[in-house]
C-alpha cells in the first residue's frame, strides 16, 4: 500500500478505507445516511459490511445497490405481479423503484396484456453479516460534534458496532468522553493500533434515536427493531452499491491516483477531494485527459464484492423492461 498525508478528514477516510480493504474481508462504503426516524440527520463516514452466509448469491446479483424498496416489496420470485399492488409507496415510486431492481436484475418483467408485471428473480439472500459503523475524527483537538454522534449511534443501536477512528495520541481524558461502548482505532496512514475494542451493540432491539436539541430538553423517536433491520439493508445495500472510491478523478495534469485509487495530487503532493479541491478555480490546475483508474477491478481484486456477474435473470423473460 502506498503511504499517503492524511492531513485532511477526507484523505484519512479514503486512507483508511483503503487499509481496511487490503487487510479485512470486508464491503466498505463511505458517507451514508444512519439515522432512521428522522432521515439525513446523522451521516456515518464508513460503513462496514461483514459478509453473511450468503453473501456469494447476494454478489452473482449485480454489483450495484439493489433498490431497498423493492425488497421490501411484496414482489417475490414466483407468480409476478403488478408493482403498483406490490409496494407500500405511490405508483410512480413503485414504478421507478421496480424499474430499477429490473435494471440491476433482482426483478424481471412480463407483460400482461397492457400491464407489465415484475418478480423477483431470485429470493433476497441473507448476506448482511454484521455492520461496522466508524466515525473518523483524525485531530481530536477539534472533536466537533463528535460526542453527540456517537451517544447517538450508541442509543440507536443500527450498527452491530461503532468505532471512532483518529490520528490523534488518544488520553484517558479522551476516551472518558466518548461512550463506553465505542471502540477506538488509532490510525497514522499506513499503521492501525487498537486502542479500545467496541462492545458489541443490540441491532435486534429496539432503539433511542435523538431528534433535536433543545434547551433543557432533547425530543427522542424510539424506532422498532423492524425499522432498524429495513435501515441496516438499506445502508448495506448502499455500501455495496457506492464503495468508497471518488466517482471520478479531474481532468488535470497533476492528479496521479495511487495504486489503490486514491486521487493524489503531485502539485499540492497530498491526496486531494476531486469534488471539493479541482478544476479551473484552482491555481495549478492544468488541462489534461483524466487518469484512466478502472476503480471496478480495483474493489473486485481487492473485496469479496463482484464487479460484472452473470446475473440470475431468467433469459425468456429478463430482456423485457418498464416503459
Ligand atoms: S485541480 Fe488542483 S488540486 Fe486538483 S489535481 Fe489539479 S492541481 Fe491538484
Amino acid at each position: 500500500m502506498t503511504t499517503v498525508s492524511v492531513d485532511s478528514e477526507y484523505a484519512f477516510e479514503l486512507a483508511l478505507c483503503s487499509h481496511l480493504e487490503e487487510r479485512r474481508d470486508w464491503v466498505l462504503g463511505r458517507q451514508l445516511g444512519a439515522s432512521v426516524a428522522d432521515p439525513g440527520a446523522r451521516v456515518v463516514d464508513v460503513c462496514a459490511v461483514e459478509p453473511g452466509p450468503e453473501f456469494d448469491r447476494r454478489a452473482a446479483i449485480t454489483s450495484e445497490t439493489i433498490p431497498p424498496r423493492a425488497v421490501e416489496s411484496d414482489v417475490g420470485p414466483g407468480r409476478a405481479v403488478d408493482p403498483v399492488d406490490a409496494f407500500d409507496c405511490s405508483p410512480d415510486v413503485a414504478r421507478r423503484a421496480a424499474d430499477r431492481a429490473a435494471e440491476v436484475g433482482f426483478f424481471e418483467s412480463e407483460r400482461r396484456g397492457s400491464r407489465r408485471h415484475v418478480r423477483a428473480t431470485t429470493r433476497y439472500p441473507d448476506w448482511i453479516g454484521r455492520l461496522i459503523g466508524v466515525e473518523n475524527k483524525p485531530d481530536l483537538g477539534r472533536p466537533g460534534d463528535l460526542e453527540r454522534q456517537l451517544r447517538r449511534d450508541v442509543a440507536l443501536g443500527l450498527f452491530d458496532v461503532v468505532v471512532l477512528a483518529t490520528e490523534s495520541y488518544v488520553t484517558g481524558a479522551h476516551l472518558n468522553r466518548i461512550p463506553d461502548s465505542v471502540g477506538v482505532w488509532r490510525f497514522s496512514g499506513d499503521e492501525l493500533t487498537v486502542i479500545r475494542e467496541p462492545t458489541p451493540l443490540a441491532p435486534g432491539a429496539p432503539g433511542i434515536e435523538p431528534l433535536a436539541d433543545r434547551p433543557l430538553r432533547t425530543d427522542v423517536a424510539v424506532v422498532s427493531a423492524a425499522a432498524k433491520a429495513r435501515k441496516r439493508r438499506a445502508v448495506a445495500e448502499r455500501a455495496y452499491g457506492k464503495g468508497w472510491r471518488p466517482d471520478a478523478y479531474p481532468g488535470c495534469a497533476s492528479m496521479c491516483p495511487t495504486d489503490e485509487g486514491l486521487p493524489y495530487c503531485a502539485a499540492f503532493d497530498r491526496v486531494v477531494h476531486p469534488g471539493r479541491d479541482c478544476g479551473e478555480s484552482c491555481s495549478a490546475f492544468e488541462a489534461a485527459d483524466p487518469p484512466a483508474v478502472d476503480r471496478a477491478a480495483l474493489r473486485d481484486g481487492r473485496t469479496p464484492w463482484v464487479a460484472d456477474p452473470e446475473g440470475v435473470a431468467r433469459r425468456q423473460t429478463g430482456l423485457d423492461r418498464f416503459s
